[in-house]
């Protein structure tokens, strides 16, 4: 396959842009590549500026969940620009879309936007410990919920494939609050809980680990969370950024049939624009300024576009509830068919699927948490991204991060991967 024109365009934009990229996980360096120069993309398929198409398995890390360049948000997105950009002040959108959400997923009775993930769960940590006057908060190995300061350890994602779980320029300080437990050990919770009793602002964590390869929490674990929530007054937080109209239209919370106090998302309800929204009980919510004393803001958000597009999306989706069905069979799909090449190979790894979510483990262990995800092989990974690129399937360049299924995928597409990852798994076995 050839890559010249990406080349090109990766020496001249190292100049200017640290890495050449704007986010540490496009930069493919794990996977021994550069980075890849997208032109355009349309359904299922992403085609490069060197001319390549690949079915496309990162669907923009996960917004992207009707694949690509679909008339209702391209036709939507010209329709609202035409009227203006940005005004900085109310649109009847922002009602439209707080209003979908809310009704969407459990216990919401109040929702912030705002412009990414990171601000999503940042916001909802500040309102967490603002509401409970405490300031200690708990989060799990392996989970990514951004990249703010008190967030950022020991985390999944891009900091975790590049090892560096806790970045430089972390004060100690700032992180001093943050403790970090097993997941699905709720034992390790408990502990936690247990030394400092009346400490704990929040628990976050992603309820489908989708930063440390797909990783479900066990339903014990999370009603146990929502236990030791309640005892301790704690505020439970799901971070739905990813999982959040993707693996339910309700989320992991309707997935799991649990009500956090406190959720966030990101991603899907933006259509593919930046955006992020915290929300959650009334009580907690009308802590936020203006309601209340703890200072939240942003220029941009609750941006016209982002919030135009983010209504069309959820209307389409609650209004096509069959899609979220057909998802989880072509995960299912997948992961079956993934299965059976392993046991034809004689090969051990682990295959985890939620919803249209999946990974594939290159590793013998069984895996429930991080200390398991470590076990996997990066070289075997690099193989097998490797001869799927070549015949021009697109995974994350991550062994930790999901493969994201959209509606335009479809099962011929299924098959045609499925026989090209046999392929790899025959140059991952030599
Ligand atoms: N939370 C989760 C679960 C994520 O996967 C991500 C990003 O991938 C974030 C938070 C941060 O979102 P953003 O990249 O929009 O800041």
């Amino acid at each position: 396959m050839n890559h010249q024109k990406s080349e090109a365009l990766f020496a001249k934009a190292c100049r200017y842009i640290p890495g050449g990229v704007n986010s540490p996980v496009r930069a493919f360096a794990n996977v021994k590549e550069i980075p890849l120069f997208v032109d355009h993309a349309d359904g299922a398929y992403l085609y490069d500026v060197d001319g390549n198409a690949y079915l496309d398995f990162i669907c923009s890390w996960g917004p992207m969940i009707l694949g690509h360049n679909h008339p209702l948000l391209v036709n939507g997105m010209e329709e609202v620009m035409r009227k203006g950009i940005s005004y900085g002040l109310c649109t009847p959108d922002e009602e439209h879309l707080a209003k979908l959400i809310c009704d969407a997923y459990r216990g919401m009775d109040m929702v912030r936007m705002v412009n990414s993930g990171t601000e999503a769960t940042m916001s909802a940590i500040r309102i967490a410990r603002g509401y409970t006057k405490r300031n200690k908060i708990i989060k799990f190995e392996g989970c990514y919920h951004g990249h703010s300061d008190c967030l950022l350890v020991k985390s999944g994602s891009g900091a975790l494939t590049f090892g560096t779980p806790t970045s430089p320029g972390v004060p100690e300080d700032m992180v001093k609050h943050t403790l970090v437990c097993r997941y699905n050990d709720l034992a390790s919770v408990k502990e936690v809980m247990e030394q400092y009793p009346d400490d704990i602002a929040a628990v976050i964590i992603e309820p489908v680990a989708g930063n440390m390869g797909v990783v479900g929490a066990n339903a014990s674990f999370l009603k146990g969370l929502r236990a030791l929530c309640d005892e301790y007054h704690s505020v439970l937080i799901f971070d739905e950024v990813i999982t959040g109209f993707r693996l339910a239209y309700g989320g992991a919370a309707q997935y799991y049939g649990i009500t956090p106090d406190m959720a966030c998302f990101g991603k899907i309800i933006g259509a593919g624009l930046p955006v992020g929204a915290y929300g959650g009980k009334k009580e907690i919510m009308s802590c936020v300024s203006p309601c209340g004393p703890i200072y939240q803001a942003g220029t941009l958000s609750g941006n016209p576009l982002a919030m135009h597009l983010g209504t069309l999306l959820l209307d389409y989706l609650k209004t096509h509830p069959h899609l979220y069905t057909e998802l989880a069979d072509k995960g299912h799909y997948l992961k079956t068919g993934i299965e059976k090449l392993l046991q034809e190979k004689g090969l051990p790894f682990q295959v985890h699927q939620c919803g249209s979510l999946l990974t594939l483990f290159f590793t013998d262990t069984a895996i429930s948490s991080y200390d398991e995800v470590k076990t996997c092989s990066q070289d075997m990974f690099t193989t097998y991204f490797h001869t799927l690129y070549e015949e021009g399937i697109l995974l994350a360049p991550s062994p930790y991060e999901a493969m994201f299924l959209s509606d335009a995928h479809t099962k011929e597409q299924l098959d045609y991967v499925l026989d090209k990852i046999a392929l790899a798994l025959d140059k991952v076995k030599r």
